[in-house]
């Protein structure tokens, strides 16, 4: 391969598209019966796009009560639990682990700020990343296996939950980045609601893999602030092959991003460069085009606006169990990711994060 620079490379890739020039970037690296779902909340209008509020969405929320309505709400679904599309009924409330590996007990592994989040996250004082435990996808190339799939750790209670989102408040962070947060929504709920009653004025991120029922979305319009999801996969065949069975993957997500959309509206920087509101999609490009990435940057240009935020993650590595799959065990190519950014360019996105690229 001929040596090529960075600078030369993104020349070629086109101009309109943002060149933050990172190093990887990411903290991230089934079904059962129906149970009936408390009423649920009142949709809300669709966000009009625009630049972002200094005023988390949530404070009313905790003001008028409906935080700890709803977080009670979430809490009762485990019962049988239908939190996420694997709806695999684990008693959690009886202490039985589901599928994701979560009881009642939340999980909490680290807690600190980030520097290595998207800029608008970071700005000077770091997203303040939470970790939770467990994961619901346990996708075989997880970047944080130890943490997702690496079995019980600590148990934690939800006033030390809203300890620590108030910790990195204090410590200049510019946002509370909770990851992988979708089995924990209802402890993450009740945690906020206390932590709004002690001072949290931080935008809420909800860090997830994309993989979410649109009913309990429903119930974080208006406490999340900005929703950062994963579009991993664009083909079925390949979401059930390395994520654990999830065929429907790509089409949840889809709606899911659809819905995210809604509530939040287009991700749009303030004049600090400090994001406090929106949707950030990412997707991480991977070997042997396990990821579809045409068809998954193609379908974010028709169906969301033009200039919806999308992080085209160079870093993929083989994780956890990769190795163990061909298709997943290498890095990808500086054709494959020319190929991707490409792609966004001709698909017509205006606002996407191509990230520095390492040749191997
Ligand atoms: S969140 Fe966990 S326990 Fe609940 S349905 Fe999903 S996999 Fe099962």
């Amino acid at each position: 391969m001929g040596s090529v620079t960075r600078k030369q490379f993104l020349a070629a890739c086109g101009s309109t598209l943002v060149t933050t020039l990172s190093a990887g970037r990411g903290a991230r690296g089934c079904a059962g019966p129906a149970q009936a779902s408390p009423a649920r909340p009142s949709r809300r209008p669709a966000s009009s796009a625009g630049p972002a509020t200094t005023t988390p969405g949530y404070l009313a929320l905790h003001r008028s009560g409906e935080l700890k309505r709803r977080s009670e709400a979430l809490w009762r679904l485990q019962e049988s639990c239908q939190l996420c599309p694997r709806r695999c009924g684990a008693a959690r409330l009886r202490g039985e682990r589901g599928f994701c590996g979560a009881s009642s007990a939340l999980e909490v592994a680290s807690s600190h700020p980030h520097f290595g989040e998207e800029d608008p996250l970071v700005g000077r004082g770091g997203s303040g990343t939470i970790f939770l435990r467990h994961c619901n996808l346990r996708c075989v190339f997880c970047i944080n296996g130890d943490i997702s799939q690496g079995g019980p750790g600590e148990p934690s209670t939800t006033s030390q939950l809203a300890d620590m989102m108030l910790a990195l408040q204090a410590r200049g962070c510019h946002n509370v980045n909770l990851v992988t947060p979708t089995h924990f929504s209802p402890h993450v709920l009740l945690a906020l609601d206390e932590a709004v009653g002690r001072g949290l004025r931080l935008p809420l991120v909800y860090n997830t893999s994309g993989w979410e029922r649109l009913e309990i979305l429903e119930w974080l319009d208006g406490v999340v602030d900005i929703y950062l999801p994963d579009m991993k996969y664009a083909s079925a065949e390949m979401a059930g092959r390395y994520s654990s069975g999830a065929r429907d993957y790509p089409e949840v997500t889809r709606q899911a991003v659809l819905e995210m959309h809604r509530q939040v509206g287009v991700a749009r920087p303030s004049a600090d460069g400090l994001m406090r509101r929106g949707l950030m999609i990412r997707h991480l490009v991977m070997p042997n085009d396990v990821s579809g990435t045409r068809a998954v940057l193609t379908w974010i240009a028709t169906h969301l606006p033009k200039d919806t935020y999308v992080n085209l993650m160079s870093q993929y590595r083989p994780s956890f169990r990769a190795g163990e799959f061909p298709a997943l065990a290498r890095r990808i190519t500086r054709g494959e990711y020319e190929d991707a950014v490409a792609w966004a360019r001709q698909a017509g996105l205006t606002n996407v994060e191509v990230q520095g690229y390492r040749w191997l």
